[in-house]
């Protein structure tokens, strides 16, 4: 139980860092096209080509951070419940 207390600063700031990420950047390139939206495919030529589109973004190249999700679902349960 101590050590919990004990790392309990490290974790706020570690949340609070993460926080001002998500308000500075709430999109992220997206991992599996990095950020380009579809796949890239070289042809035999040497040449790339445009790919597939991407299933893991539907082909915008930008996902929306789990910080950013849960700053808007709070943001929206703040609002019902004042309203
Ligand atoms: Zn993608």
């Amino acid at each position: 139980m101590s050590s919990l207390l004990h790392a309990m600063p490290g974790l706020i700031l570690v949340a609070l860092c993460y926080a001002c990420l998500c308000a500075a950047s709430p999109f992220g390139a997206c991992r599996k096209c990095k950020g380009w939206g579809f796949a890239i495919r070289q042809t035999r030529d040497g040449r790339l080509k445009r790919g597939r589109q991407c299933r893991r973004c539907q082909g915008y190249g930008q996902r929306i951070r789990v910080g950013r999700r849960l700053y808007n679902a709070a943001v929206r349960l703040h609002r019902e419940g004042t309203r």
